[in-house]
């Protein structure tokens, strides 16, 4: 489950910020998921609550913004919006697309006590 991992690595994020503001309490962090990402988020959140027993960020508040998917169609030969992989050009039902936004996953805010 790679989940656990993302959920570990934002734990790592979150600890060197509580550090850097010298604060022993992590209030909530805010993650962007692209909507193309492979991220579920209920898994996520389970991890989430996992990894940050007992740590700064125990009990903090998840928030989750999908962020806006993004593709370049060849045959198009520009950028179209997309809800999901695997899903068509918009415009011309191609299969041709190179997506250039929505699969990334990252820290957005961190809220310190
Ligand atoms: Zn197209």
């Amino acid at each position: 489950m790679h989940e656990m991992s993302l959920a570990e690595g934002i734990l790592q994020i979150v600890e060197d910020t509580a550090r850097a503001n010298a604060s022993a309490q992590v209030r909530a962090v805010v993650l962007e998921i692209g909507r193309l990402s492979h991220v579920e988020e209920q898994a996520l959140r389970f991890c989430f609550d996992a990894v940050t027993r007992g740590s700064v960020a125990d009990g903090a508040r998840l928030d989750v913004l999908a962020t806006p998917g993004r593709a370049w169609c060849m045959p198009c030969g520009e950028s179209v919006a997309l809800e999901r992989l695997g899903e068509a050009c918009p415009l011309c039902g191609s299969y041709q697309l190179q997506v250039t936004h929505g699969e990334e996953m990252r820290v957005k805010e961190i809220e310190v006590a």
